[in-house]
């Protein structure tokens, strides 16, 4: 298997698996910390890709018919 190690995407410092990783358009990235998670997300926002879109279902107001 590869065991080349990881290093940062932003900052090039060695990933302790599992690291940060981040789905972006051009391919996974992995964060050697949160920050360095939050400012490759910050400075490539369009190519972040959201992992889990979370059901925001809205719940209609519905009318209640009570009886
Ligand atoms: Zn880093």
């Amino acid at each position: 298997m590869d065991t080349e190690p990881r290093v940062c995407d932003l900052c090039s410092l060695p990933v302790i698996p599992p690291g940060f990783p981040l789905n972006t358009t051009g391919g996974l990235k992995v964060f050697c910390c949160e920050g360095c998670q939050g400012i490759y997300a910050m400075l490539h926002e369009a190519e972040i890709l959201a992992e889990d879109v979370p059901g925001h279902a809205e719940v209609p107001d519905l009318p209640h018919s009570r009886k």
